[in-house]
């Protein structure tokens, strides 16, 4: 399978485009074509356990990665998820599942994919004859960061280094962060918030003179953000699984339509569902759910998209966002993969914060896409209507999607199509947030939050989590911003 970049002027391989992540021109890597996944191959996989639907999934379109080594590297990932399926599907009532997506080492959706990244980065790397160490770079403002050392923990000849800004993550992720275990990791707190951190990451990927200096101690540099398509590919594979289980169970025929509905941030999760239903998966909507960062809301609606509003700091921290970089892909396919006009909005939207689609790809998008958002107190409404009626607890993020879809549920009716709530996080990541949702009570410390949220709701607490109040902080350092590299240097030497 051959790759593109949405702004035109590269062809790479999928090994390649893993390795670099992003094109020269700023571009995202997109496949050339989507690959098919016909009757019969579906058939075959409703017998097939994750990691073997995983890999099939992968290989359509990483055919120069080794199937076999695939699927190993798939069964590792997933074997370090708890219980006995990492991606498994609730039922809330006829008609509603919830697709739980946070049984990683994390507790969160990212690992679904940054469990298998290492290995396809590490190959990806040999396949292309690379032989200089890797350090995997990370600005995070919180769940990426864990779910990304977590992944790479004693990787093979690469190494990870996250920044995260000192004041910009919840105390639980900080935790989380600061404790992390391996040989080949670092953290590293920043003065600033997220802005200055992730500025300042991008910097040292850009900066020529950086990359002599790490030459030296013979040193490339990699990313494991959500643009890079070896964090795209693993995402379809669990709509494709859910999709599976909701046959055996007898829920749905096989062929019949589902819709899902995703909590949306950088638009990577929901863009994943997207390709998936261009690969044959029988997908009706995708209903893009936002908290009051509802960005995506408006541009679904009116096909403008405007940076120019207030950003708000909510409960569903991970879905604070303004620039939703996935949804490049999306554009890149509504326009005819025009690549110029591709070119020219990402870059409007650069320099003036603005850019807008016409009016039929507008309506393209809205052939398969809805938008919809969720308002603080709506999202402490959805979680505890659904924890009386039904007794199930879900994150901030979950409660999100829940929102649109009970929108959705109510506005139609009629319609029987079988939706899907995607759920990105364990509600035991934020339990003050969910605790108060489910109890109206307020608590300031996250692990008597724990303990209340469990009191209130007996469901289990992640080992990860539980463990976390006995390890040890092993990350201390604080720097400036300009002191980032000297950081980098000391950890490469
Ligand atoms: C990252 C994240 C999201 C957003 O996913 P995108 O792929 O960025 O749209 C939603 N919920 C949680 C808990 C996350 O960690």
């Amino acid at each position: 399978m051959i790759f593109i970049s949405t702004r035109g002027g590269e062809k790479v391989t999928g090994a390649e485009a893993i390795v670099k992540g992003l094109s020269d021109n700023g571009g995202l890597f997109v496949p050339e074509k989507f690959p098919q996944v016909s009757k019969e191959e579906m058939q075959e996989m409703l017998y097939m356990n994750y990691p073997e639907r995983a890999a099939t999934v992968l290989h359509k379109y990483l055919d120069d990665y080794d199937k076999a080594e695939l699927l190993k590297a798939c069964e590792s990932a997933y074997a370090k998820f708890e219980g006995p399926d990492p991606a498994p599907l609730v039922r809330i009532e006829d008609g509603i599942y919830i697709l739980e997506l946070f049984h990683g080492p994390t507790c969160a959706f990212k690992d679904m994919a940054l469990t298998v990244l290492p290995y396809l980065l590490r190959k990806g790397c040999d396949i292309c004859g690379i032989k200089e160490q890797i350090l995997v770079l990370v600005a995070t403002s919180g769940d990426t960061g864990k779910a990304a050392l977590e992944g790479f923990k004693d990787a093979n000849g690469i190494k990870i280094m996250v920044f995260y800004p000192d004041d910009g993550v919840s105390s639980m992720q900080k935790l989380q962060m600061c404790t992390q275990e391996g040989k080949n990791v670092n953290v590293v707190a920043v003065k600033g918030n997220f802005d200055d951190c992730q500025t300042a990451v991008k910097n040292i990927f850009n900066s020529a003179e950086d990359a002599e200096e790490l030459k030296k101690y013979n040193t490339r540099l990699s990313s494991a953000n959500s643009i890079n398509f070896g964090r795209l590919a693993p995402q379809i594979a669990y709509y494709f699984s859910a999709y599976f289980d909701l046959v055996t169970a007898g829920q749905i025929e096989m062929g019949q339509e589902v819709d899902f509905s995703v909590p949306t941030g950088n638009f990577g999760n929901i863009l994943a569902a997207y390709y998936a239903k261009r690969m044959g998966l029988p997908v009706r909507r995708l209903h893009c759910a936002s908290n009051m960062n509802n960005i995506l809301t408006d541009f679904l609606a009116k096909g403008c998209y405007d940076v120019h509003r207030e950003f708000y700091k909510t409960t569903s921290p991970s879905m604070d966002i303004l620039v939703s970089s996935n949804l490049e892909r999306l554009l890149f396919e509504v326009c005819g993969r025009d690549e110029k006009l591709t070119a020219e909005r990402m870059n409007k939207l650069k320099s003036e914060g603005v850019y807008e689609i016409t009016e039929k790809e507008r309506a393209a998008i809205a052939e398969t896409f809805d938008g919809g958002f969720a308002n603080e107190d709506e999202v402490v409404e959805t979680i505890y209507d659904l924890f009386c009626d039904t007794g199930y607890t879900m994150d901030t993020h979950t409660g999100c999607a829940m929102k649109v879809a009970n929108d959705w549920k109510r506005k139609n009716k009629k319609d029987e199509t079988m939706m899907v709530v995607v759920s990105t996080a364990n509600p035991y990541k934020f339990p003050q947030d969910v605790l108060y949702a489910v109890t109206g009570n307020d608590v300031r410390d996250s692990f008597k939050g724990v303990k209340r949220l469990h009191a209130a709701t007996a469901m289990a607490v992640p080992k990860s989590l539980a463990g976390l109040k006995d390890k040890t902080v092993r990350f201390k350092t604080v720097v400036t911003k300009d002191k980032m590299f000297d950081e980098v240097i000391k950890f490469v030497k």
